[in-house]
């Protein structure tokens, strides 16, 4: 049997291995390979694979058979390639050894370098190299390196040793060092590896290197590696790949240099070369911060108003040389590059390559230029931008530069930031806008009658409620930055004031609330506003081109539905009715309905509502301008609406002329104990038709109005909540038929409409053959689905979901992502059961769910017709559903093909 491969060579203008083995060899591995197989100046080296990171750990950390035979062998071979042999104290090889995972992970796991090197091939480098100081440089380098990473004397030991040379010497920079210094520094850093370990500092050169390659492997297992793995979702069965290197020198004089850069500019875009080196260093000596780099190009350096040379005028040879290499990367990869070089003795070498990381801007403007140059092709491009991240693009931002005063941190619950004056309640939030100020709203949670404080803060800040709490989702809504579940505030409402870390802020300071992150800050933080540049429009143009689901939007009020029409929104997905019952001319109405005891009493508060709401739809209608609008008719438990304590009952005794103790009974008997599941939804419909009535007759005549007006026709879709039996829909379907036979006779035409339900309960998804018969469309609301499925209640999720997911109990909030094997199982049969009824019956989502990539993945799996979703989101659906679309085409292909 051929013994297995654990080792690809690569270098000298070939390579065993090639860019799709990134699993197998690593993202650097696959690289280096892949550079060496296009001719790219690549020094000698070799991958040990992710399959031996397998093995150690499956073998109490020993490696497998036949591993060292076919390291020597490489080894070898690579000594042979640069004429130098590993251990030869005449002419010795040295190298490099780093990690290198299938994703990349920056800074996690260990490296390196200049091993190889001992007392005796350390002489022999100086001499060969005729460079006495370069070898000693290398040396100390390599012990403090080594000892820090592999034997576990920690790096300050070093730094100590070599700050203390310097003050004694009077000497302020290491460039300084002369050769002698170097010398003695070793002399003293090997002295202090064996005081700590109380053995000397290994001289054997294979124990160096499987030292070494132990470490590296052993890294992948760090707790650095591992919280950035839980960070980034990257799955720890992937391992690390080992790569080990001949070394050139960027310490070599002053013809030899290193550096880091980007072929682009990863944060506008622009196509400039973008990056930093360092004449007469290694690799770390960039990263440090010790010595301060020198731009790149010479327009960089101007525009930094940099004293130093750039690399451009410095070394214009090998300058010109990395240009090239920048154009051919760009063209094989047709993806902006980030790559890491040495200049040795003038000659230019490429030690790594991989996309870069950019901005959403940069990643925009990449995409679309790269389109322009023939690069990459339009699918490529909406594959390039990350969705979630448009969100930066959208929304104001904090100035990255502006000094940050953290006071606490919470849910990242609406993005976007704001600095305003802190105010506790919504009535004070409404007046502080009037006279113009910028306020941010307060409160340990909101509900329903806030709306309007909401609407008047420039940012929200509560300490209770998670993702989908209200605030949230109103705040999403409106597109008002808010941070909600800040645990660590205290509100103390009476004095007025807030305590977070240690601080005490009263009403009237400023404070900063930055709904991207999280973050609630002291004082007030410049702001960044967002440019929807020409790039923007492009990619969003292609994105709408390729994909098949709609894209509508959850709005009620008509500059909520105009802004999502600007983002692109197709129509209306979910108008929440209830949303409109708070404004200051009808509450007293709403709760003349509510609190009346029997349906004559509800009449009269009823016919007042009715102008009022038919004027909102007939708004809504207008805008969309025969695009679909989905009214939902009233959804949520009624005593949102009522008064809480005693002075908010004795005005609304006086608002509405209800004696106060008939109040207080009337108030009692509303109450319910578990309102998310009491007397909501379809339910009020049930007991109380006439309003269900009232907002049916709304709809129609609002229709009606606005068809006349704009000449566009309109087919309203009326939406029944929270059904979880085709009887209730069948009970209330009735009632809004006879409505609109009523409204067609008055008005002598016939209506055209539709009648749906939401799926927002299990029983109802199970149940969707039998509901469909009823129901001309779906609409799932996965807020309620995902509560009704885990049974875990939304407003209450977010004092336990960090403990969840803190212990991996949950991998991610489900009322943020879609929870794909639960509650999406739930979607899938209810779609299939729908369609099973009713062919192409039309099938939506409008949980905040409509709004999440993966989410919209998976809708996209499912077929659903459309998402809908608040209306800051709209371009991030737009884009999602895009790619959605391109990976489901692209994955149906691959199957066609193999089949
Ligand atoms: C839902 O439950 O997903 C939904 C959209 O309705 P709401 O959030 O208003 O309950
Ligand atoms: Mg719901």
């Amino acid at each position: 049997m051929a013994e297995k491969k654990w080792v690809y060579s690569f270098g000298d203008g070939k390579a065993e291995g090639a860019a799709r083995l990134r699993d197998l060899l690593g993202g650097k591995g696959a690289n280096l390979a892949e550079m060496s197989n296009i001719g790219l100046p690549v020094p000698p080296g070799f991958t040990i694979t992710t399959e031996v990171c397998t093995a150690f750990y499956e073998n109490d950390r020993a490696f497998p058979d036949g591993l060292k035979a076919q390291v020597e062998t490489a080894l070898a071979e690579v000594g042979r390639a640069i004429g130098a042999n590993f251990g030869d104290a005449k002419n010795p090889l040295l190298v490099s050894v780093r990690s290198g995972a299938r994703a990349s992970m920056p800074g996690m796991m260990d490296t390196v370098l200049n091993l190889g090197l001992n007392d005796a091939t350390a002489a022999g480098l100086a001499a060969r190299a005729g460079d006495e100081r370069f070898a000693y440089d290398s040396y100390r380098r390599f012990i403090a390196m080594y000892s820090d990473v592999v034997l576990g004397v920690e790096h300050h030991n070093f730094e100590e040793i070599l700050e203390y040379f310097k003050e004694e010497q009077e000497l302020k920079l290491d460039t300084e060092l002369s050769a002698e210094d170097w010398k003695n520094i070793v002399t003293l850093f090997k002295a202090r590896v064996e005081e700590e370990l109380g053995r000397p500092f290994p001289q054997d050169v294979d124990e160096q290197l499987w030292g070494a390659i132990s470490a590296v492997f052993g890294s992948w297992r760090n707790r650095r590696a591992e919280t950035y793995r839980r960070l980034h979702n990257i799955p720890e069965s992937w391992g690390t790949a080992v790569n080990i290197q001949a070394m050139v020198f960027g310490n070599m004089g002053e013809t030899s240099a290193t550096g880091v850069a980007f072929t682009r500019n990863p944060s506008t875009g622009e196509k400039d070369y973008y990056g930093e080196f360092l004449i007469n260093a290694q690799g770390e000596d960039v990263v440090a911060g010790i010595r301060t780099p020198q731009s790149l190009t010479k327009k960089a350096r101007e525009i930094a108003k940099d004293k130093k040379p750039s690399m451009e005028e410095a070394m214009p040879g090998a300058f010109a040389e990395l240009a090239a290499v920048f154009d051919r990367l760009e063209k094989h990869y047709a993806d902006m590059q980030d790559v890491e070089f040495t200049v040795q003795d003038g000659k230019l070498w490429m030690l790594q390559t991989r996309a870069g990381k950019r901005t959403a801007k940069a990643a925009l403007k990449i995409a679309v230029e790269m389109v322009g140059e023939g690069l990459i092709d339009e699918k490529t491009a909406i594959s390039r931008v990350d969705p979630a991240s448009l969100d930066q693009l959208l929304h104001p931002t904090l100035d990255p530069d502006a000094p940050r005063d953290v006071l606490a941190t919470g849910l990242p619950a609406s993005p976007g930031a704001a600095s305003g004056e802190v105010v506790f309640n919504s009535e004070e939030a409404a007046s502080m806008r009037q006279i113009g100020k910028s306020v941010i709203l307060v409160r340990v949670e909101t509900s329903p009658e806030d709306i309007n404080g909401m609407h008047s803060a420039a940012a929200i800040l509560t300490t209770r409620g998670g993702m989908t709490s209200h605030a949230a989702v109103v705040a999403r809504g409106m597109g008002r930055p808010c941070v909600s579940g800040a645990g660590t505030i205290r509100i103390d409402y009476k004095t007025e004031t807030f305590t977070a870390s240690g601080v005490t802020v009263k009403k009237g300071d400023v404070i900063t609330v930055d709904g991207s992150t999280g973050q609630v800050l002291k004082g007030e933080i410049p702001t960044l506003q967002p440019e929807l540049s020409g790039d923007f429009a492009t990619l969003m143009g292609w994105a709408d081109k390729h994909r098949r689901m709609e894209v509508r939007t959850n709005a009620e009020t008509p500059h909520d539905a105009e802004t999502a029409r600007k983002f692109g929104a197709e129509g209306i997905g979910l108008c929440r009715t209830e949303h409109m019952f708070f404004d200051e001319d009808r509450i007293v109405a709403v709760r003349q309905m509510i609190l009346a005891d029997d349906a004559k009493g509800r009449r009269a508060p009823l016919d007042k509502i009715l102008p009022m709401q038919r004027d909102d739809f007939r708004q809504l209608f207008e805008i969309m301008h025969g695009l679909p609008v989905t009214i939902r008719l009233l959804d949520p438990p009624l005593h949102e609406f009522l008064p809480k304590g005693d002075a908010e009952i004795a005005q609304v005794a006086a608002d509405t002329g209800m004696p106060a103790d008939k109040l207080v009974r009337r108030l009692a008997e509303l109450a319910e104990s578990n309102p998310m599941l009491g007397h909501r939804g379809c339910r009020l419909g049930i007991s109380f038709p006439e309003i269900y009535e009232m907002q049916a007759r709304a709809i129609f005549e609002g229709a009606l109005e606005a068809a006349k007006k704009t000449g566009a026709p309109v087919i309203p879709e009326i939406m029944v909540p929270l059904v979880a039996m085709k009887t209730e829909l069948d009970f209330l379907k009735a009632r809004i038929d006879a409505v609109a036979a009523e409204v067609g006779k008055e008005q002598g035409v016939g209506l055209t409409y539709h009648v749906g339900t939401m799926i927002e309960l299990p029983r109802a998804a199970l149940m969707a053959r039998e509901i469909a018969e009823s129901a001309e469309f779906f609409s799932f609301g996965t807020n309620d689905l995902t509560q009704t499925t885990y049974g875990i209640s939304r407003d209450d999720a977010a004092q336990f979901m960090n403990d969840y997911l803190g212990k991996k109990i949950l991998m991610q909030d489900p009322f943020v992502s879609l929870d794909r094997d639960g509650v999406g199982e739930l979607v899938r049969i209810a779609a299939e059961r729908g369609r099973a009824t009713r062919p192409g019956i039309k099938l939506g989502i409008c949980g905040e769910h409509g709004g999440d990539p993966a989410s919209i993945a998976f809708c996209e799996e499912v077929g659903l017709t459309y998402v809908s979703c608040s209306p800051y989101r709209v371009p991030i659906a737009r884009l999602a559903a895009a790619q959605a679309a391109l990976h489901m085409g692209a994955a149906a292909g691959t199957a066609g093909s193999t089949a």
